[in-house]
C-alpha cells in the first residue's frame, strides 16, 4: 500500500463580496499534469488561471511513490503562497481543484481533490459538475456501508469506485461513471496514471494540452479551459470529448468512449459568462463570442442613444459588441475597483447592495446629461442591476436603457453552477415590463434564446434536440434531476 502525506491550510476569509454579488456562479475548475519535474508548481499556476472558476477552496494532490495532498481554504494565491508548501508536494503527475461553496462557510473536509486509499492503492479525484442523483446514490451506499467523510456530491466517486466488483482501476472508474447522472467533467490520479472524463452531454468544458519542455519525454496537461494553458506554458491540443474517458500512463495516451453516443448538451452559459473571455471553447472563442450576442442584442433590441456603457468586467465583450453593431460610441461610463480584497461580510441582501457600490464606481464626466445604453451579461435577482441603473442616474445620465447578454434566467441550475432557488430568480417571478420597473431603468431588453444560439454559429435552437444545455432559460433539463424529483435534495 502506498503512503499518503496531507497538509492543511486555514485561511480566515469565508465569503468574498465575488462570492456574494448578484450573479450566477462556476462551482470548480479541474487540472491534471503528467509528467514533469514541477508537477504541483505547473499545476498551481493552472489552478490560478482558473481562478475565476472558484474561490473559496483549492487543492493539489501529487505522486512521487506516496501520495502528497495540501488542501486549503482561500485562493490558489493564498494557500499555495509559501514555497514550502509547493516543496512538500514533490512528484511528476498532479492534480488540482478550485472550489466554490455553495452556501456558508467552506468546510475543508469539502475541499478536493477528495482522496482514498484502496486495495489497489491510492486514488484522488477532483470534480468540476454536479450529480443529480447523488443522494439516492448515497443512501445506498450509506446503507450498504460506506462511511462519508464530507457532504459534497463528489464523494460518491470514491466510494462507488471502492465498491466496484471490477479488478482493475479503469474499469472500476467506468464502473463508477455509469451510475452516476449529472454533469461532470473529472482529473483523476493512481499510482501510475492520471485519467480525464467529461459526462455524455459534455455539460462543463475540459481540455486536453501539451507540455513543451521536455523533448523526450510526451507531457500532458487536462484544465477546464484553454486559459490555463499559457499559465502552464502548454498547448492546445483539443477538447477532451463529451462522454470520452482519457487515460495517460508511461505507454502514452489512449481514449475510451464508455457511453452510447448521444447528443451533446454543453452549457452555454459558459460563453455568457462562465469561462475566462481568453478562452477558447468548442473552436469558439469567448471573447468573440461575447461580442456576437452583444451584435445580436444591439439587432433585437435597438435604442436611440448616446453611448454604450459596460457593467465591468462581464458586460465589456457584449458591450463591444453592441457599439460596433449600433454604430453608438462604447465608453469605459463605470469603473470596478479590483483592490476591495476579500470580506468578512455576512451575505445579507443590505450587504449585497453595499457590495455593489465597493466594486463599483461612475465615471461622471463620461455619463453626464447621455443617454446610455448599460450592457450587462444576466440578471438574477436584480439587486445589482438596480443599484447601477442608481448609481448611473446619479451621475447624471440623461436615460438608462438596459440590455441584457443572456435570455432572462427563469430557472435554477443543477448541473455544476451556483444559483439561487428560482423564486429568488427576478425573471421567474416578473415580466419584463414589471423587472424594468423594479430596477428603475428607462427600457430593459434581453436577447432571444434564438438570438443566443445565432451569435453562437447556430440558425436556431432545435428545439426538438437543442445543441446547448439553456436550462436556465427554458427549463428545459436535459439530465434527470433525480435528487431533485425525489425530494432528497434542497428544492431549487
Ligand atoms: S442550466 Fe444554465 S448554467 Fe446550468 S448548465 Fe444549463 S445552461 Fe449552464
Amino acid at each position: 500500500m502506498n503512503k499518503s502525506s496531507e497538509s492543511i491550510s486555514y485561511s480566515t476569509i469565508h465569503t468574498s463580496p465575488d462570492h456574494e454579488d448578484d450573479k450566477f456562479h462556476e462551482e470548480c475548475g479541474v487540472v491534471g499534469v503528467w509528467t514533469t519535474q514541477d508537477a504541483a508548481s505547473l499545476t498551481a499556476l493552472g489552478l490560478h488561471a482558473l481562478q475565476h472558476r472558484g474561490q473559496e477552496a483549492t487543492g493539489i494532490v501529487t505522486y512521487d511513490g506516496n501520495f502528497h495532498i495540501h488542501r486549503g481554504l482561500g485562493l490558489v494565491g493564498e494557500v499555495f503562497a509559501d514555497p514550502q508548501v509547493i516543496a512538500k508536494l514533490p512528484g511528476g503527475i498532479a492534480i488540482g481543484h478550485n472550489r466554490y461553496a455553495t452556501t456558508g462557510a467552506t468546510q475543508l473536509r469539502n475541499v478536493q481533490p477528495l482522496y482514498g486509499d484502496f486495495e489497489f492503492g491510492g486514488f484522488a479525484v477532483a470534480h468540476n459538475g454536479n450529480l443529480t442523483n447523488a443522494q439516492l446514490l448515497r443512501q445506498s451506499l450509506v446503507r450498504r456501508g460506506c462511511l462519508f467523510q464530507s457532504s459534497t456530491d463528489s464523494e460518491v466517486f470514491i466510494h462507488l469506485i471502492a465498491i466496484s466488483l471490477y479488478s482493475n482501476v479503469i474499469d472500476r472508474f467506468i464502473d463508477a461513471l455509469k451510475q452516476v447522472q449529472g454533469a461532470y467533467s473529472l482529473v483523476a490520479l493512481s499510482k501510475d496514471m492520471l485519467i480525464a472524463a467529461r459526462d455524455p452531454l459534455g455539460v462543463r468544458p475540459l481540455i486536453l494540452g501539451k507540455l513543451n519542455q521536455n523533448k523526450e519525454k510526451e507531457c500532458w496537461v487536462v484544465a477546464s479551459e484553454t486559459c490555463a494553458l499559457s499559465s502552464m506554458g502548454a498547448e492546445f491540443v483539443r477538447d477532451i470529448e463529451p462522454g470520452e474517458v482519457i487515460i495517460i500512463n508511461d505507454e502514452g495516451i489512449r481514449s475510451i468512449k464508455p457511453f452510447h453516443n448521444i447528443s451533446h448538451r454543453f452549457c452555454i452559459f459558459e460563453y455568457v459568462y462562465f469561462a475566462r473571455p481568453d478562452s477558447i471553447i468548442e473552436n469558439k472563442s469567448v471573447y468573440i463570442a461575447r461580442q456576437k450576442i452583444g451584435a445580436e442584442l444591439a439587432l433585437e433590441n435597438p435604442v436611440e442613444a448616446d453611448i454604450v456603457v459596460p457593467v465591468p468586467d462581464s458586460g465589456v465583450p457584449a458591450a463591444l459588441g453592441y457599439a460596433k453593431a449600433s454604430n453608438i460610441p462604447f465608453e469605459l461610463g463605470i469603473i470596478r475597483s479590483h483592490y476591495i480584497g476579500r470580506t468578512f461580510i455576512e451575505p445579507t441582501d443590505q450587504i449585497r447592495n453595499l457590495g455593489v457600490k465597493l466594486k463599483h464606481s461612475t465615471n461622471g464626466s463620461i455619463l453626464k446629461d447621455k443617454r446610455v445604453i448599460l450592457i450587462d451579461d444576466s440578471i438574477v435577482r436584480g439587486t445589482t442591476s438596480k443599484k447601477i441603473v442608481e448609481m448611473v442616474r446619479a451621475a447624471g445620465a440623461a436615460e438608462v436603457h438596459l440590455r441584457i447578454a443572456s435570455p432572462p434566467t427563469r430557472f435554477s441550475c443543477y448541473y455544476g453552477i451556483d444559483t439561487p432557488s428560482k423564486e429568488k430568480l427576478l425573471a421567474h417571478t416578473h415580466d419584463i415590463d414589471e423587472m424594468c420597473k423594479l430596477i428603475g431603468a428607462d427600457s430593459l431588453g434581453f436577447i432571444s434564446c434564438n438570438g443566443l444560439y445565432k451569435a453562437l454559429e447556430e440558425k436556431e435552437r432545435n428545439n426538438e434536440k437543442p445543441q446547448y444545455c439553456d436550462a436556465c432559460f427554458t427549463g428545459d433539463y436535459p439530465i434527470q434531476l433525480t435528487d431533485h424529483d425525489m425530494n432528497l435534495t434542497q428544492n431549487k
